[in-house]
C-alpha cells in the first residue's frame, strides 16, 4: 500500500500538539505500524481566516489521477474538505480511481462506509467546529461555577492543584497511564496489559485514590476505562443521549446536555494517539459483537434491570435476559420488535443528518459550484467566439457586396469561418452535455445520501454505543459521537 498523507494546519489556531511536524510524525509511525509505505506527505498551511489555494491538496489530486498511491490518510474529514459537497466529490473521485480514503480522528474508511456515513461525519465535524467557541465560553463558566471535575477524586494520573484545577500528577500514576496507552498501541490486549501492570505492582486506581480496602489487582475493565477516558487528552466530557418514546414518538434531549469542553486542562496523551486507540478498541469490540448474528445484539440493554436483551426468533423481537431466564417476577421486562427498532433508528439518524446538514444548502452548494466552475467560463468564452465569427461573416458579406473581394475569395473565407464555427459549436455541445450531467449528478448525490433505508451491523457499530429499552416503550439511544 502506497500512502499519501494530507496535513493541514492554520498557523493561528494550532497549539504545539497539532503542529505539522507532530502530525507527520504520527502518520509516519502509523504507516510503519501497518507495514505500508509512505509515498508523500502533502501539506497546506493557512493563516488567518482566508482559505488559500491549498496547493498541497491540488498536488495530491493531480497525483491521484496518475495513480501514484493507493490510499489517502488524513487527520479528520473537516481538515480535508471545506464543505460537505467538496468532501463528497473528492471521495467519489478517489473511489473512481480505486483509492481508499481514511481519516483517523473520525474513523472514516471509504472501504467500510458509504456516503451517508461520510456526510453524517462531516456534518458532525462542521457542527463541532461551530460549537467550539461556544464551548470555550461555556467551559469558563463551568470552571467558575463548579470547578473542573465532577468526580470526587482526580482521574488516575492527575492531582488537584486547588479546588478548580487538575494537573498531571507527574508521578508513577502518570507514567502508568502513558505506559497503558503505549502498550495498547504496540498491540497488547487488555488482559496482557493488566498482567504486566500487576507483575510490576503498579498502584491501581483505587489505591491511588487512597480508598480503604482498595483492590490491588489491575483488571481489564480498569484498563479499558483509562484507555477510553478523554480526560487524558485535556478535554472534559459528560455523556449525552437522546431519548425517544416509541409509543408517543416524543423526543427529548436528556437533562444532562453533552459537554465536551476542549482543552480544559493539560492532557497527558496525544489526541491522535487517543483516537487511534479508540478506533482499535472499537474494532476489537466489533470483532466480538460481529460473531453475534442479530442486528442489535450486544448493544441493546433492558432499561428496567440493565441486563442485555436477547433476540427471540419466533417473535422477531428482543427481550430482557432476566425475563428470558428467570421469568417476569424478576424484571418488568422490556420488549421490542426488531422491525420497530430498525425504523426508529433509521428515522433518528435521518433526523440527525437533516438537522445538521440541510438538503437545500447542499443543493445550493452544488449549483454554486457549477456556476463558478471552469466549464461555465469556457462556455461563455466559446459563446463570445461564436458571436465574433458571426460578425466576421456579416463583414465578409458586406465586403463582397461592395466588390471589395471576389466571389472565389468570399467562398474560401466563408468556408474557413464555417469550419471554425462548427468546431466551436461542437465544443459547446460537449460542455453543455457535461454540465447537464453534473447537475443531475449533484441531485443524485443528495438523493442517495438522504435515502438510507437499510441499517447494517457496520453502521450500527460505528454510530451507536448503547440502546436502552424500557417497558413503557421509551428508548434511549447513546451515540458514539457527540453533537
Ligand atoms: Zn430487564
Amino acid at each position: 500500500m502506497r500512502c499519501a498523507v494530507y496535513v493541514r494546519v492554520s498557523t493561528d489556531m494550532e497549539t504545539q500538539k497539532t503542529s505539522i511536524a507532530h502530525q507527520k510524525n504520527f502518520f509516519e509511525k502509523y504507516i510503519e505500524n501497518k507495514r505500508w509505505t509512505l509515498y508523500k506527505i502533502y501539506q497546506d498551511i493557512e493563516s488567518g481566516r482566508s482559505i488559500k489555494k491549498r496547493e498541497g491538496l491540488q498536488a495530491l489530486l493531480e497525483d491521484s489521477k496518475e495513480g501514484k498511491f493507493d490510499i489517502v490518510l488524513t487527520k479528520s474529514i473537516s481538515r480535508f474538505a471545506r464543505n460537505t459537497l467538496e468532501g463528497l466529490i473528492l471521495v467519489r473521485d478517489f473511489k473512481a480511481r480505486n483509492i481508499r480514503f481514511v481519516t483517523i480522528e473520525d474513523g472514516f474508511d471509504s472501504e467500510e462506509y458509504d456516503e451517508f456515513m461520510f456526510t453524517l461525519l462531516l456534518s458532525i465535524a462542521q457542527k463541532e467546529s461551530e460549537k467550539m467557541s461556544e464551548r470555550i465560553r461555556f467551559g469558563k463558566l463551568c470552571r467558575a461555577k463548579r470547578g473542573y471535575y465532577n468526580g470526587s477524586n482526580p482521574p488516575y494520573g492527575y492531582k488537584k492543584l486547588d479546588k478548580y484545577t487538575m494537573i498531571p500528577a507527574e508521578d508513577i500514576t502518570t507514567y502508568v497511564v502513558k505506559k497503558i496507552f503505549s502498550m495498547y498501541l504496540e498491540g497488547k490486549g487488555l488482559y496482557k496489559i493488566a498482567k504486566e501492570l500487576n507483575k510490576h505492582g503498579y498502584p491501581t486506581p483505587s489505591q491511588a485514590a487512597g480508598k480503604q480496602n482498595s483492590g490491588v489487582i489491575w483488571h481489564q475493565s480498569s484498563i479499558r476505562k483509562i484507555l477510553s477516558n478523554r480526560f487524558y487528552v485535556g478535554d472534559l466530557v459528560q455523556n449525552k443521549s437522546r431519548t425517544v418514546n416509541v409509543l408517543t414518538g416524543e423526543r427529548k434531549e436528556n437533562k444532562e446536555e453533552i459537554i465536551i469542553i476542549k482543552n480544559t486542562h493539560d492532557g497527558i496523551i496525544d489526541p491522535l494517539i487517543f483516537e487511534e486507540v479508540q478506533k482499535r478498541l472499537k474494532e476489537n469490540k466489533k470483532k466480538k459483537i460481529g460473531n453475534q448474528t442479530h442486528l442489535f445484539s450486544g448493544i441493546l440493554v433492558c432499561g428496567e434491570c440493565n441486563r442485555k436483551m436477547y433476540y427471540k426468533k419466533n417473535r422477531d423481537a428482543y427481550i430482557c435476559a432476566t425475563v428470558n431466564k428467570m421469568g417476569k417476577d424478576y424484571c418488568n421486562g422490556a420488549y421490542i420488535k426488531e422491525e420497530i427498532l430498525i425504523k426508529l433508528i433509521c428515522s433518528e439518524l435521518k433526523k440527525i443528518i437533516n438537522e445538521n446538514c440541510c438538503k437545500n444548502m447542499l443543493l445550493k452548494e452544488i449549483e454554486k459550484e457549477i456556476k463558478n466552475g471552469d466549464e461555465q467560463k469556457k462556455l461563455r468564452k466559446l459563446e463570445k467566439s461564436i458571436i465574433k465569427l458571426n460578425q466576421k461573416k456579416d463583414r465578409l458579406i458586406d465586403m463582397m457586396m461592395d466588390y471589395l473581394i471576389d466571389k472565389k475569395m468570399y467562398i474560401k473565407k466563408m468556408r474557413e469561418i464555417e469550419g471554425q464555427k462548427s468546431l466551436l459549436e461542437e465544443n459547446k455541445e460537449v460542455i453543455i452535455e457535461r454540465l447537464k450531467k453534473r447537475k443531475g449528478y449533484g441531485e443524485q448525490v443528495v438523493k442517495e445520501i438522504f435515502m438510507m433505508e437499510s441499517l447494517d451491523r457496520m453502521v450500527i457499530n460505528k454510530l451507536i454505543e448503547k440502546i436502552k429499552v424500557f417497558k413503557n416503550g421509551k428508548v434511549i439511544i447513546e451515540y458514539t459521537f457527540k453533537l
